[in-house]
């Protein structure tokens, strides 16, 4: 029989905040999308996938950090 490690991310939504930002990570952009229009109703939010953790972030940009911004 074969048991698979188990050392891949865990399974929920949330990974947790990004230590560089402070803004909660998600594992893929329709997550982070999903989750901006639960948390915040009517309020356009972009996802971006962040350069430091390598997840996705929502929230409003300052200026243009992000690459492949299409939503
Ligand atoms: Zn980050």
């Amino acid at each position: 029989m074969t048991l698979k490690p188990i050392t891949a991310r865990p399974s929920s939504l949330q990974l947790g905040t990004c230590t560089t930002t402070g803004k909660r990570r998600y594992t893929s952009r329709r997550h982070a999308r999903s989750s901006a229009r639960r948390l915040h109703p009517g309020t356009p939010l972009r996802a971006y996938q962040c350069h430091a953790c390598h997840d996705w972030h929502i929230g409003n940009l300052p200026h243009r950090v992000k690459n492949g911004d299409d939503w």
